[in-house]
């Protein structure tokens, strides 16, 4: 087949390319290479799904994205920075807090209304948007939640997300809450919008180990390994976490992210565009205040946010605690001049004992 290049579809519609997308998640998003390339060459399908004609009778089905890794490595993060990118409405939720119609909890339609609403009401952009579904695997068939209001089941949730996923005309109350016989309606098309689900499927590592009889791989390895494992996710490694088939049918791109390293973890803290330390320089400046940092204290916070199995979730709550004294004291304090995150102070703010600040030094020694 002879394919002319200056007809292809970036040429004609002006979409990113999958390079050019990975490059800007790259800005955002530290480490998770391959996720990002999965969610690049998903994202570059999904528009060529919405815009080639399928007179031919190929129909391009969705690509809904399943993000699997542990908590903090920053799959939230991707889905709403894959957003910011396109510029789409985009909507978060925890499928936990949805239940089956009838149950006490939110409808699943609730998770519309926040796009739409993301959207300011604009229901055709909205039906282009993004959700992305936090916690995806706790919904499972035989989920320990039991709750008398509760779906117990987990399957009525997910039966019911599956028809938004799959795509459905759905009637949504504009003020939310629970449906009621008086209101009116909005109608938003679900055909078009793309579902990122996420969880830690807490397991799978040995489960995927177990079937590729290869027990050095695992989340806390290289990222190469976990791009290896990432291959073999396959329907059946899902069913054992109560997810139903026709469900995980929906979700055909799966990729794994792997857990954060110290040297990744230093980056998050100061190279993103909002860096959680860029934003206490910015901070601290405006009080006349210069904040400094040594490399040895920023690898202790990175060592202590993987031991408390937070990612980089941890590393936020814990500079928290270590600004908290100094961000209230330093407004009023005419003469101080440079505020320094050393060790000494995270060691006295977080309360850490000598036998812990051993463990990290030989930690350190070893990244
Ligand atoms: P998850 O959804 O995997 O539990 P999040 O994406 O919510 O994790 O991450 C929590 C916060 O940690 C983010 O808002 C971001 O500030 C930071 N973060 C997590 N992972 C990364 C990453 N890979 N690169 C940059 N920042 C990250």
């Amino acid at each position: 087949m002879d394919l002319d290049k200056s007809h292809s579809i970036s040429n004609t519609m002006s979409i990113l390319l999958p390079h050019e997308i990975k490059n800007k998640l790259d800005e955002y998003v530290i480490g998770q290479d391959n996720a990002k390339r999965i969610l690049s060459v998903a994202v570059y399908n999904h528009y060529k799904r919405l815009f080639l004609k399928n007179d031919d009778g190929i129909e391009i089905e969705k690509s809904n994205v399943l993000l699997i890794g542990p908590t903090g490595s920053g799959k939230t993060l991707l889905a709403k920075t894959l957003a910011k990118i396109l510029n789409v409405p985009y909507a978060i939720t925890d499928a936990t807090t949805v239940t089956e119609a009838g149950y006490v909890g939110e409808d699943v339609e609730n998770i519309l209304l926040q796009l739409v609403q993301s959207a300011n009401y604009n229901i055709e952009d909205a039906q282009y948007g993004i959700i992305y579904i936090d916690e995806i695997d706790k919904i499972g068939k035989k989920t320990e939640n039991v709750s008398l209001t509760r779906d117990v089941s987990g399957e009525g949730v997910q039966q019911a997300l599956l028809k938004i996923v799959e795509g459905t005309k759905a009637r949504i109350p504009p003020k939310g809450g629970r449906k009621h016989p008086q209101q009116e309606y909005l109608e938003i098309d679900t055909t078009n919008i793309l579902f990122i689900c996420g969880g830690a499927f807490v397991g799978i590592e040995d489960i995927l180990n177990k079937k590729n009889n290869n027990s050095s791989i695992g989340f806390n390895k290289s990222e190469s390994k976990i791009n290896l494992l990432s291959d073999t996710v396959e329907p059946q490694d899902l069913l054992k976490f109560g997810l139903i088939p026709e469900f995980i049918g929906r979700l055909p791109v799966v990729t794994m992210l792997n857990e954060l390293n110290i040297k990744e973890l230093v980056h998050i803290l100061t190279e993103p565009n909002n860096a959680i330390l860029k934003q206490y320089k910015k901070l601290l400046e405006a009080d006349g205040v210069e904040l400094q940092y040594d490399k040895n204290a920023l690898e202790t916070l990175a060592y202590l946010a993987i031991e408390r199995k937070a990612g980089a979730r941890g590393l936020r709550a814990m500079l928290e605690k270590i600004m908290i004294d100094a961000m209230f004291s330093i407004p009023q304090q005419k003469n101080i001049n440079i505020f320094k995150i050393t060790n000494s102070l995270i060691e006295d703010k977080l309360n850490i004992v000598t036998t812990k600040k051993i463990k990290i030094e030989k930690k350190r020694k070893s990244a």
